[in-house]
């Protein structure tokens, strides 16, 4: 079955949501059984069904089925929040004495979770330059537990090759874990591309309308779902079922909203590129990126969020230029339907790799308004930069 056909068929399990097209919000705590037996065998229950309602409604497990097919694996652990997806997979996966390898352009919370808490626990982390490819061989120690990835970098976007990285984890029994947020789980198949773990902030793409936190684990094998799942419940994170059914809903129009942002943000991507005041444009769908070749090989599209750097530094510039756009909003949490702005300091947080650009990096994320008004928005804004020093 085609993705887009899949999207729109998936998580409707007949027998679980009373053949509604739209599965409806069930609310739960408490569910019952019908006798002794039943409830006695009831921790084997939560791996599929209703359960407890910490385990998930049908609502909540609509959901979970969708985005595994999405993902193209076996299983789906929902989350909290994206952040939750990334730290329950290290839990699930690491004890004391392991170490893990991340890369140098995975996302600033992460990071933070990595060099806040796993030390706290006894797990060594080293970071390594994220176009290292089958080099990652020499950065593994002979306690390397799990490799995390994140492809391309959320805020710098750099490629990496990823079938080259799980070839050699997989040889040596290394878990592979990668946050797939910017291919929505529809761009990069992570599990043909020899992942064990993929997870996502459903709270960008897949709700896609800015209003909702959630993440997703999916496993390929399901000893490692019950492995994540476990570890999920003895920490006692839930989703909420209201949520879940937004999610779903936005999962429903995935892809006509991750196209029309990828066709537009490469419309704004090739101005950007004419433009003077950048230097260049982070965004791997151009055939100027560096990693324009991986991602061509390996990816079946790009969304929304990009990046570029200008050509010079001009803080107060840069201030006048973000206040005073009309269409950009400055905010995180990108993958809603309207444009957004950030400016990035990745020189700040690198150990394994340097960044040498010298001028600003900004990241915008590209919505569905029409590109020529956003174009125009930062033109006016290029304008602003120059006038003010
Ligand atoms: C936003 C984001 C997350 C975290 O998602 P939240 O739901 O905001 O916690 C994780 N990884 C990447 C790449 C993200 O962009």
């Amino acid at each position: 079955m085609k993705n887009d056909t899949k999207l729109i068929h998936s998580g409707r399990k007949y027998d679980r949501t009373f053949h509604i097209v739209n599965p409806p919000v069930f609310r739960a705590s408490t569910i019952l059984y019908a006798n002794l037996e039943e409830f006695q065998d009831r921790a084997l229950k939560k791996y599929d069904g209703p359960s407890y309602g910490i385990h998930g409604t049908p609502t909540n497990m609509a959901l979970a089925d969708a985005v595994a097919q999405l993902e193209g694996g076996h299983q789906t652990q929902l989350t909290s929040s994206g952040l939750s997806a990334v730290t329950y997979a290290m839990l699930a996966f690491l004890s004391p004495g392991d170490h893990i390898l991340v890369t140098d352009s995975v996302y600033e919370p992460t990071r933070n979770f990595c060099n806040g808490i796993l030390p706290r626990f006894g797990v060594e982390v080293s970071y390594y330059n994220p176009c290292c490819g089958a080099e990652i061989e020499k950065e593994i120690r002979p306690n390397t537990k799990a490799i995390f990835l994140e492809s391309p970098g959320s805020m710098t976007f750099e490629v990496q090759d990823i079938p080259a990285i799980t070839s050699l984890a997989r040889e040596r029994k290394i878990l592979t874990i990668l946050d797939n947020t910017w291919s929505a789980g529809y761009f990069f198949k992570a599990f043909e591309h020899g992942v064990d773990v993929s997870l996502q902030a459903l709270s960008k793409y897949i709700g896609g309308h800015a209003d909702l936190l959630l993440g997703s684990i999916t496993l390929a094998a399901e000893e490692n779902y019950r492995k994540v799942k476990d570890t999920v419940d003895a920490f006692g994170d839930c989703t909420s079922p209201d949520v879940c059914s937004m999610a779903l809903r936005g999962l429903r129009t995935l892809e006509v909203r991750l196209k029309r942002c990828e066709s537009n943000a490469l419309e704004v991507a090739r101005w950007l590129q004419e433009r003077p005041e950048v230097s260049r444009v982070l965004h791997p769908a151009l055939p100027t990126d560096p990693g324009h070749a991986l991602w061509k090989r390996d990816f079946s599209g790009a969304c929304g969020l990009f990046g570029f750097v200008m050509n010079s530094r001009n803080p107060k510039g840069l201030a006048a230029m973000i206040d005073g756009f009309r269409l950009f909003g400055l905010g995180a949490s990108w993958g809603g339907f309207e444009s957004l702005v950030m400016p990035g300091a990745p020189h700040r947080s690198r150990t394994a790799t340097t960044w040498e650009d010298k001028g600003h990096v900004v990241r915008l994320h590209i919505g569905l308004e029409n590109p020529a008004d956003l174009i125009a928005d930062l033109s006016d804004g290029f304008q602003r930069y120059a006038g003010v020093s």
